[in-house]
């Protein structure tokens, strides 16, 4: 059973999908930071970088994009077979040239956006791609009888179009073909309208991908779901109409949330966003998890709760790895981690219980909607695996580097700080000639000076000779410090 709560605000929308009630995916979209990933614009090509092979195409963004040879749609298609000739940049695109793009990747930084030819535009079953001439079927279905039905029958689809590339997605296994028709031709209906593009001038979008709440109908409806909550009563009816057109079915799956109480208060959603947030997860018989997302990787340890006693600790260890494996999967979903991932699972001495673990992990895996996979175990016990990268995790949506300890994830002891502090009062005693030191420091380091290390601040001054003062300033963290000559 399963359930999607839409929070909305001017700022930003929020998805929650619950499965049996546990919070399992969330999606959150800001107004000010929307990508343009997915966009269709009329683009000119501006530069022909032949070095490169690339070309810098004006889109109307603050930087003209790029766009790659490897990312140029090849014209006569590959109807022979022969793919693998070079084709240089110049041969395809020359400057001046009015061309479809699509963008692939965002502008970071002083990089400009990502484009590509090869436009793809989703549908609910379907991804059509005008620009290619295949037709494939989504990993996920796996049954080769199913995957050879569902092609054929999209061969015979009357309103196909016979030179363009078509991906079924995993949708389309419980779909009809009276379904997939209607599915192509909302893909023929929009086609044609990016395509009518004599009127439009460079530099404008064609196309944009629908917002979130419109892509939780297209891409997140299956069998198990009973119900979709929206907590306002605009986007509740634009999504009612949308439906009506588009997906029927879904339409009386639809209702606003008139709650007093915040939709995002059902199911205790908003609380487990925060634990989504925190390095541990507590697990119920005891045992807790401690996730470390890395640059290069996220490591999963699992850990037991409190000593349980030796007669039976290898049952106790057996059952708190039967839970992380759960746990985990649900944590890589809804932290979306993508990349590498390493699992440290409590040792176990019986094989049979290894076993059992591995296969727990890969059933809740197989719920995953990003594509996953396990590799063998190390022989140090750890579980390589990894999980496909779709959006960015929950935390660098969310959170920004700790300001304090720069991401390092820990400071400098109070007790170092002030043993700096005194380094610095020798160093500055010596090359100066003061009448008096002031310490600025925070109040830790503070504290820990005029308290416990008063001992050696006051040899320290009969050394140096002078008085030394201390200051609170509230505004440094913990490292931070001065030592002012007065
Ligand atoms: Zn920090």
């Amino acid at each position: 059973m399963k359930e999607i709560l839409i929070n909305i605000t001017p700022q930003e929308t929020r998805v929650a999908i619950l499965e049996n009630g546990m919070l399992n995916d969330l999606y959150i979209e800001r107004s000010r930071s929307r990508g343009l990933v997915g966009n269709v614009y009329k683009g000119k090509v501006v530069r022909v970088l032949p070095g490169m092979e690339a070309a810098f195409v004006e889109i109307g963004l603050e930087k003209a994009a790029f766009l790659h040879v490897s990312d140029v749609a090849r014209t006569g298609k590959s109807n022979n077979g022969n793919n693998n000739d070079t084709v240089h940049i110049g041969q395809v695109l020359r400057e001046g040239q009015a061309i479809l793009v699509q963008v692939l990747k965002d502008q970071l930084g002083t990089k400009g956006a990502r484009l590509t030819t090869n436009i793809t535009i989703p549908s609910r079953y379907l991804v059509f791609m005008p620009n290619a001439d295949n037709i494939g079927v989504s990993s996920r279905i796996d049954k080769e009888a199913d995957r050879e039905r569902l092609k054929s029958d999209l061969i015979d689809q009357p309103h196909r179009i016979k030179d363009a590339g078509y991906i079924l997605r995993t949708a389309a296994e419980a779909a009809d073909k009276e379904a997939i028709a209607s599915d192509i031709k909302y893909l023929n209906r929009l086609w044609d309208n990016i395509n009518d593009t004599a009127e439009v001038e460079v530099g404008n979008a064609v196309h944009k991908d629908l917002p979130l709440y419109l892509r939780v109908l297209r891409d997140m409806v299956d069998d198990d779901l009973e119900v979709i909550r929206v907590d306002s009563r605009e986007t509740c009816n634009i999504m009612l109409e949308f439906a009506g057109r588009y997906v029927p079915e879904v339409e009386k799956l639809i209702e606003h949330y008139p709650g007093e109480r915040p939709i995002f208060d059902l199911h205790g959603v908003e609380d487990e966003i925060q634990k989504g947030l925190e390095r541990k997860v507590q697990l119920k018989s005891g045992g807790y998890l401690i996730i470390d997302q890395t640059e290069a990787m996220t490591t999963i340890d699992v850990n037991t709760g409190a000593f349980v006693g030796s007669r039976n600790l290898e049952e106790t260890i057996f059952k708190t790895n039967l839970e992380a494996a759960q746990g985990i999967a649900r944590q890589l979903r809804l932290r979306n981690l993508g990349g590498i991932v390493i699992l440290d699972f409590i040792d176990m001495q019986e094989t049979e219980h290894k076993r059992q673990v591995m296969r727990a992990l890969e059933k809740a895996l197989e719920k995953d909607h990003a594509r996953t996979s396990i590799s063998e175990v190390s022989m140090l016990g750890l579980v390589e695996m990894t999980r496909k990268r779709t959006r960015e995790s929950l935390e660098h949506v969310l959170c920004g580097t700790c300001p304090t300890c720069e991401g390092r994830g820990s400071i400098k002891t109070a007790e170092t700080v002030c043993y700096e502090i005194f380094r610095e009062i020798l160093r500055e005693a010596r090359q100066f000639d003061a009448r008096e030191l002031l310490v600025l420091a925070g109040q830790d380091v503070v504290d820990l000076l005029v308290d416990e290390e008063s001992g050696s601040l006051a040899e320290l001054e009969d050394f140096i000779g002078i008085p030394i003062r201390f200051q609170v300033e509230s505004l440094f963290t913990q490292e931070q410090f001065d030592v002012v000559i007065v």
